[in-house]
């Protein structure tokens, strides 16, 4: 059976979805907002054929008018960004994958009736820090209080989007097989000239917010000596984050935010506030790191505020996707991720589940200079589509 790509489509479904929320510094399409609603659009219009829904989460499922209740072979990713970010992260995937998708249906393969392409809502979480949002309300790792969640502007997630996002809990049980092309994060590709990294596993991780409490008082008639300058011991939480991820093989910790109260320049900060990430290839390296903080730092009020342990994907997939890209003279290798996908809350769920990474020459991601080669993109397409033949088969 020949699989045609319609490599026109994917070309200018890729570059209408980034006309959408393109700046002079990168691509930001928030969740619930007019640029993100304006790419599902055009992927939709895109979908000839296909009927689509948004569940109550706001997922938006592309699926056949016939297709059965369970055991639908999915594909797909996310079209929201994180701010200023680049054109490939999340959006190749779903592009790439309703092409796929169109092109298995375009074959008249048997079974197509199961393919489905779902474009998650808010997996950046970087407006409500709620990541993986869709995803995890579907799997019912999120209840009803994630709804309250708000943004810095005081919108709650109930107010910008779904209403009652927990009806769509359990819909991970339609899924009998999920694929998500996704551009490489890192740089393990390019220097093994390699096109395609078939991911093993998604790295444990976690986020916490925590709170220095200091006493703000004056900058010029406060002595040194008695100060309680809580962005001094911020400073050295922040080295110590360092410090202990150095310390623990294949972990990763990072301060990306930081507020000193009350900000004024002639006012000793009297409390911090600021966040922390940490991944590790297992569970068990991502617990130690945080409690050797907490240890470490008993004054500091370390808040826990959402984990993912590490997610395995499916071996049969993993082997389904070197196959096909062997049978194509694609390169490919097992590659772990240490990014948070939809694929990995899904993989924990129990749905088989499986990631295919393009390579990147830069390993630059969550930033306009993101790039995967067209011919790379497109030999992810080829493969991710010859792959989801051999399940439906
Ligand atoms: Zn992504």
């Amino acid at each position: 059976m020949s699989i045609a790509i319609d490599t026109d489509l994917f070309r200018r479904l890729l570059a209408g979805v980034n006309e959408q929320g393109q700046s002079a510094d990168g691509w930001t399409r928030a969740p619930w907002t007019d640029e993100l609603r304006a790419a599902e659009r055009l992927v939709i219009e895109a979908a000839t054929g296909m009927d689509w829904e948004y569940d109550a989460a706001g997922n938006l499922w592309i699926t056949d008018a016939a297709a059965p209740a369970d055991g639908l072979v999915v594909t797909g990713s996310h079209l929201d960004t994180v701010p200023k970010g680049g054109a490939f992260d999340g959006t190749l995937g779903v592009v790439g994958g309703l092409v796929a998708v169109l092109a298995l249906r375009a074959a008249g393969v048997r079974g197509a009736e199961r393919l489905a392409v779902i474009s998650f809502a808010d997996e950046e979480g970087s407006r409500f820090n709620t990541p993986c949002f869709g995803s995890r309300t579907m799997v019912g790792t999120f209840g009803d209080e994630v709804a309250d969640m708000r943004d810095k502007d005081g919108i709650s997630i109930r107010e910008a989007g779904p209403k009652d996002p927990t009806a769509a809990a359990g819909l991970h049980r339609r899924i009998g097989a999920y694929y998500e092309i996704h551009v490489e994060q890192g740089l393990a590709l390019d220097p093994a000239d390699v096109t395609l990294g078939i991911a093993t596993r998604l790295s444990a991780r976690g986020r916490w917010e925590w709170t220095v409490q200091g006493e703000a008082n004056h900058a010029g008639t406060t002595p040194m000596a008695g100060r309680r300058d809580a962005l001094v011991r911020a400073a050295e939480f922040v080295l110590a984050v360092q410090r202990t991820a150095l310390a623990h093989p294949g972990a990763v910790g990072t301060v990306g935010r930081l507020a000193p109260w009350p900000g004024g320049t002639n006012v000793i900060p009297g409390r911090v506030t600021g966040t922390l990430d940490v991944r590790a290839l297992d569970n068990q390296t991502r617990d130690a790191v945080i409690r050797s903080l907490v240890e470490g730092f008993p004054d500091i009020e370390i808040e826990h505020k959402s984990t993912d342990d590490a997610a395995i994907f499916d071996p049969g997939l993993i082997a389904d996707l070197h196959a096909s890209a062997a049978e194509r003279g694609v390169s490919s290798m097992d590659l772990p991720s240490y990014a948070g996908h939809d694929a990995g809350t899904l993989a924990l769920a129990g749905v088989p589940s499986v990631m295919v990474f393009t390579r990147s020459p830069n390993g630059i991601s969550h930033n306009p200079a993101e790039h995967s080669d067209e011919d790379v993109c497109l030999a992810a397409v080829e493969v991710l589509a010859a792959a989801m033949a051999r399940r439906l088969a």
